[in-house]
């Protein structure tokens, strides 16, 4: 379930990174060699091209590359967290958030996105993206 980012009293952490129905992360894709990036980009990093496509919804689902568990951070931020590098099912990398006990985190294991209030600013609730690990029941079979 996301939240809605529209609703008074929210702002996104920046505009055109993610929408929320459905919940995607939005980036581009390279019309000469098929490369996706995120955030999205005016050319491709991989082949140089200016062929890009903009607004492209992401895939939702990935998996866990690589992480770090953060337990000192400046005043204000809740300690610890984890940063993790996602696989998206469509070949991007994608830093972000993991929400999960450090201790059950595993590389490889499948996640998902989730848009939702990540912090507070001037009076308004931040809505940004995390993933989350996939329930089994949730995975798509044949993976
Ligand atoms: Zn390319």
């Amino acid at each position: 379930m996301s939240e809605q980012i529209d609703r008074p009293g929210t702002r996104a952490i920046r505009s055109g990174l993610f929408k929320t129905d459905p919940p995607r992360l939005i980036g581009s894709a390279c019309r000469d060699c098929g490369v996706h990036t995120f955030p999205a980009r005016e050319f491709c990093p991989e082949c140089g091209s200016e062929q890009v496509t903009p607004d492209v919804a992401l895939a939702p689902t990935g998996r866990l590359y690589s992480f770090t568990t953060v337990r000192q951070a400046p005043p204000g931020r809740r300690t610890p967290y984890n940063l993790g590098y996602v696989d998206l099912d469509n070949d991007v990398r994608v830093m972000a958030q993991v929400e999960a006990d450090p201790a059950t985190l595993q590389i490889g294991m499948p996640l998902h996105l989730r848009i939702q209030t990540v912090g507070r600013q001037d009076d308004l609730d931040l809505i940004g993206y995390v993933f989350i690990p996939s329930d089994i029941d949730q995975e798509v079979p044949n993976e």
